[in-house]
């Protein structure tokens, strides 16, 4: 399905179209009272990384439960009997946000199967880049599939794998896909982490106080269910977690670390520690050194909320200009808003961020933001500050230029409709109206992240939707599966 078709339940078809979109959030919880609620809390935690759909499996020591549904973890689990009714001390969550498949219930996971071992349960997040060529061997070998989710791809491997336990089963089908994943799988036994070789997406290790374990894509929901950080699960790195604790595998011959940097830039939560890095003080830290490479004459810095805030700040403190709320951001967006007409559809921008005018009427502003995508958004709020009565609108965006889609788990429009693939800097300033146009460095991107500069990141990093440069191969161009 095209992207442009692409009904979404969170937010305008416009706003797909202009945003680097989430992938999906993975929770798993062993040893711990009610951890069905447990991991619903833990998806709500994590519902920036995914808003389309929800779903838990549980196992209670003789058999599997489970609940999923299309829309926001807090509608799908706001029955308090559909938590009561996931049974255990195990359990594996999924927040979607469809990067492959439609948006349908046979789609959301984790996905769960009767083995001749046992029944499994797997979710995942980020993308099979070989799933669509599995997927046709799979068939021609008479698998059955029953959803469009590159998720599948790795059940159906498990299946037909040759080895006897559910652990070298779980491996052999790791090392024959490629890809960005991070997985939670739940036997009845045993909670399973599994991060892919290169650790594109990220996974947490946490530890209940009074007994039990968490895995977890961020941080922020081990907080929300008050479990402490112990670790970032490694690159390569299988954790098999169950009565006598975490064994650690490391199945792979070369792991090598290329995380997303974009996880850092707008992906995580603020409140997020990555690797050891609080993901609020890096995008302040950006800010700090977009201030210090394209500093500007200006009356006040104003952010594009929310994910601006943090850059916005930086760039206020090493500027020395006041830092203003000069646009309000409105949470209560519906989920579900297909504009009908063109006209309405130009209204979109206005239903999610409005101008403050008092902060704006007369000012030199300097607006900083995450990305721009496709421009058409940028426009629209560059616009409405004008109508605001800026005087002059500079823009700062907190990324290098974004030239190429991303095919490990985020939604990028293909390379045509990226701005800065065919644009350049001045026929961008000039295509979003503003009086300047400036983007971080890539030096200044990683002094902001702890390194030297860019030679010294250079290979821990992806950084591939700005360089072009695929740390995993693509062996499906397209690297998605459609309904
Ligand atoms: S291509 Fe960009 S968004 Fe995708 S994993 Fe790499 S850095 Fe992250």
């Amino acid at each position: 399905m095209p992207l442009g078709a692409f009904p979404t339940m969170n937010g305008s078809v416009d706003e797909v179209l202009n945003r680097p979109y989430e992938e999906c959030g993975v929770v798993g919880i062993w040893g711990a009272a009610d951890a069905a609620a447990m991991t619903a809390l833990g998806l709500h935690a994590l519902q920036h990384r995914g808003q389309e759909a929800a779903g838990i499996v549980s196992h209670d020591d003789e058999r599997f439960y489970q609940h999923k549904g299309l829309g926001l973890v807090g509608d799908v689990f706001s029955d308090a009997r559909v938590i009561g009714a996931l049974k255990g001390h195990s359990a594996i969550g999924h927040n979607r946000y469809a990067t492959t498949g439609a948006t349908l219930l046979r789609n959301v996971q984790p996905l769960y199967a009767d083995f001749e071992f046992g029944g499994l349960a797997v979710a995942h997040n980020g993308n099979l880049t070989n799933a669509a060529t599995l997927r046709q061997a799979l068939v021609k070998r008479g698998c059955l599939f029953q959803s469009t989710t590159d998720t599948e791809v790795f059940v159906h491997l498990i299946a037909i794998s040759l080895y006897a336990t559910v652990l070298d089963r779980l491996i052999d089908a790791a090392k024959q896909v490629k890809g960005a994943y991070s997985v939670v799988a739940l036997t009845p036994t045993d909670l399973i982490g599994l991060r892919d070789p290169l650790g594109v997406r990220p996974l947490i290790l946490g530890r209940f106080s009074e007994g039990g374990w968490m895995l977890a894509s961020e941080t922020c929901a081990l907080d929300i269910v008050g479990a402490e950080y112990v670790r970032d699960i490694e690159p390569g790195e299988l954790v098999v977690i169950n009565g006598d604790g975490v064994r650690s595998l490391k199945p792979f011959a070369d792991p090598h670390p290329r995380f997303c940097v974009f996880e850092y830039i707008y992906f995580a939560r603020p409140d997020s520690i990555l690797e050891g890095h609080s993901v609020y003080e890096a995008r302040k830290q950006i800010g700090v050194e977009l201030a210090r490479e394209s500093g500007v004459e200006a009356d006040v810095v104003v952010p594009v909320p929310d994910s601006g805030v943090p850059s916005a700040m930086g760039f206020a403190v090493a500027s020395g200009i006041p830092f203003e709320m000069g646009i309000i951001r409105n949470h209560y967006v519906g989920r579900t808003f297909i504009e009908p007409t063109d006209q309405i559809r130009n209204l979109g921008v206005r239903m999610k961020h409005s101008a403050n005018r008092p902060a704006l009427e007369g000012k030199r502003v300097v607006l900083v933001d995450d990305s721009i995508v496709r421009g058409t958004t940028s426009r629209k709020i560059v616009d409405m500050v004008r109508a605001a009565g800026a005087t002059e609108v500079h823009m700062r965006i907190s990324s290098p230029p974004t030239k190429h889609p991303c095919f490990y788990g985020i939604d990028t429009p293909e390379e045509s409709q990226l701005l800065a693939a065919t644009h350049t800097l001045e026929q961008m300033a000039e295509a979003i109206g503003v009086d300047s146009l400036a983007f971080i460095s890539f030096d200044g991107l990683y002094r902001a992240l702890g390194h030297r500069g860019r030679e010294e990141a250079n290979g821990r990093y992806c950084d591939a939707c700005f360089t072009g440069d695929y740390p995993i191969e693509l062996v499906d161009k397209e690297g998605k599966l459609v309904a």
